[in-house]
């Protein structure tokens, strides 16, 4: 079951209009939560995120936090599985087809709920290849628009390659990945880009340095340059949907030894712990 303007539906009865300006001009935002029993994980930073992603296109919010939360524990209740994924879209609505903002509409509001799969075993024991792109998207990359295009394109060249992810490359400087955010581990420091309007601030991103910081493992958010980047003893990938990961192989090179390392075994146990704990608060 979905939720789509004031009612819960099937996927299949859902219908949005052609002149939704989500469809016409991809002028909208979204949100990913995941679902660990049944229980949205950091649903405070993700209606945070929101805001600041509607702020930055300047849609008025059209729930607050508790209408937000009722929301998406029906939908969670409505759905199949104890570890899910939300997803949820608001776009400026339907209007006739101009750019510029139009007058007294109403935004659409989608949500709906999958099972949420997190990367399987193997995976985290070879780690994932990656190749590198220029960062061609705009200066926004902040909002988490649903204006994809360049994410989808980059995402794709990783894939044509038998890769998973492209990292990003802007000035000189790494931002993020084409759908993640990336950790580099040099002498045995992680580092973290600093976040503006470069990058997502990603709520997994955040969780990995507030672990760094609780558990005193040293780290610096600073720019970090493509070299460094080349040159790494680890690469680490975050998502809310993969977790963290261990990036191995970048353009054709080994990653440090080619294999997980340290600090991403570390980060998989704090990460995995955290969450037991915020499961059970
Ligand atoms: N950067 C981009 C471009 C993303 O699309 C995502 C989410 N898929 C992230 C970073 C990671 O953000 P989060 O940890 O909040 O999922």
């Amino acid at each position: 079951m979905i939720y789509l303007n004031g009612d819960f539906l099937r996927i299949e009865e859902a219908r949005i209009s052609v002149l939704d300006r989500g469809f016409i001009f991809g002028d909208g935002v979204y949100e990913v939560i995941p679902v660990y029993s049944r229980k949205p994980f950091r649903l405070a930073e993700h209606l945070r995120r929101l805001q600041h992603s509607l702020d930055g296109i300047r849609l008025q919010n059209p729930h607050s936090d508790s209408e937000w939360t009722y929301l998406l524990e029906q939908i969670v209740a409505l759905n199949e599985g104890e570890d899910q994924y939300i997803y949820l879209h608001i776009t400026r609505g339907v209007a006739r087809r101009d750019h510029a903002f139009p007058q007294g509409v109403a935004p659409t509001v989608f949500i709906m709920s999958n099972p949420l799969l997190t990367p399987p075993p193997g995976l985290l024991h070879t780690g994932v290849v990656a190749i590198s792109a220029a960062d061609n998207r705009w200066l926004r990359c902040d909002i988490k628009a649903i204006s994809l295009l360049p994410n989808v394109l980059l995402r794709q060249m990783a894939i044509d390659e038998g890769a998973l992810e492209t990292v990003l490359f802007r000035d000189g400087f790494m931002t993020e990945g084409a759908a993640s955010n990336i950790f580099v581990v040099r002498n045995g420091i992680l580092l973290a880009p600093p976040k503006n309007h470069l990058m997502l601030p990603g709520i997994t991103y955040d969780v990995v340095l507030e672990l760094a910081q609780a558990s005193g493992i040293p780290h610096e958010v600073r720019a970090i340059t493509e070299h460094e980047v080349r040159t790494a003893e680890e690469l680490l990938l975050t998502s809310s949907t993969k977790e963290i990961m261990p990036i191995t192989r970048l353009d054709n090179q080994p990653v440090g030894e080619g294999k997980p390392g340290k600090m991403f075994a570390l980060f998989y146990q704090l990460y995995q712990s955290y969450k037991q704990t915020t499961m059970r608060g």
